[in-house]
């Protein structure tokens, strides 16, 4: 069982320490949940030079061939999640969030809208709403965005990366799989990115 020493960083073989801390973001107080991203470039170096001009990122990387990298420290946020949250409430029980303010949101054009459900969205916690920045962990993994719908299928070596990094991460914060997202299923992204990503 891997450890995590009091700079945030996960304590193992098997995770190379590459931290940028030009995409940490102030403190991390509390972990609820994962996103799970592809990057959208080809290898990990594309990546990485990235992140070196700071902005956004997440806290680990996957290459293809199932290396694991900690790019930031679980400590600080990582700007992963998007600036617009979608509604979990209207995703998955429609029928249960017809609230007047619910419905006075749907009613305005597309762009008012994702503003105004972002901000109700914000006002609840987790896991009533869908994690945001200040309370998850970001996961990439290498994988390029291929059309507007689709990005490579992820490889056999990064689902089993993923799956360990992902029980060594429910164990130290007490998560479960029902605490792992896509990152389109959070915010309005291109519905390929993680498509292929499966996890227990
Ligand atoms: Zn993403």
């Amino acid at each position: 069982m891997s450890s995590i020493d009091k700079d945030g960083m996960l304590i193992d073989p098997k995770i190379t320490h590459k931290r940028f801390q030009s995409i940490e973001h102030g403190t991390l107080k509390d972990i609820h949940a994962i996103v799970v991203h592809q990057t959208d470039a080809p290898t990990a170096r594309h990546t990485f030079n990235g992140y070196r001009t700071g902005g956004n990122g997440a806290h680990f990387l996957i290459d293809k061939t199932g290396g694991i990298y900690q790019t930031a420290s679980m400590a600080k946020r990582c700007y992963h999640v998007g600036r617009l949250i979608k509604s979990k409430c209207l995703e998955i029980n429609k029928d249960n969030c017809q609230t007047p303010e619910m419905v006075k949101i749907l009613a305005m054009t597309w762009g008012s809208r994702i503003k105004a459900l972002n901000a109700h969205e914000r006002a609840k916690s987790y896991p009533d709403r869908y994690p945001v920045n200040s309370d998850s962990i970001g996961i990439e993994l290498v994988g390029k965005h291929i059309d507007d719908k689709t990005y490579e299928v992820v490889t056999p070596l990064q689902l089993l990366s993923l799956q360990w990094l992902l029980d060594e991460l429910y164990h130290h914060f007490s998560l479960s799989s029902d605490d792992v997202y896509k990152h389109p299923e959070v915010s309005y992204k291109n519905p390929g990115e993680a498509s292929t990503v499966k996890w227990k």
